[in-house]
């Protein structure tokens, strides 16, 4: 399997993007803070707050099922893929061309 240039996707997607393919909808703002129902474990409240994102940092963390990361690990989570799938699935999804690593 051809090697995927993760830094650069770390670099390069966000976790706005991310959020808005969960459709992702926060409960409460504070600045780059958003609070909101787990997209990745269930809850059914509809204003459940478990789940706390920073759009700034990029980083996710979750009070309830203590799932925490990037945009990268976060759709890997909710798509319960493989890392290296994930983010196949994801530049796909986005309509981007994945960045593979050259071997020569
Ligand atoms: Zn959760």
């Amino acid at each position: 399997m051809p090697g995927v240039d993760f830094n650069r996707l770390r670099a390069e997607i966000t976790m706005a993007q991310v959020l808005d393919l969960l459709a992702f909808e926060p409960v409460a703002r504070s600045g780059w803070q958003w609070y909101g129902r787990c997209p990745l474990h269930e809850a059914s409240a509809k204003r459940q707050r478990s789940f706390s994102v920073n759009l700034a940092l990029g980083r996710y963390y979750c009070h309830r099922c203590h799932s925490h990361g990037n945009p990268i690990e976060l759709w890997a989570a909710a798509t319960k893929l493989p890392l290296y799938q994930a983010v196949i699935d994801l530049c796909h999804r986005l309509g981007r061309q994945v960045p593979w690593i050259e071997r020569r």
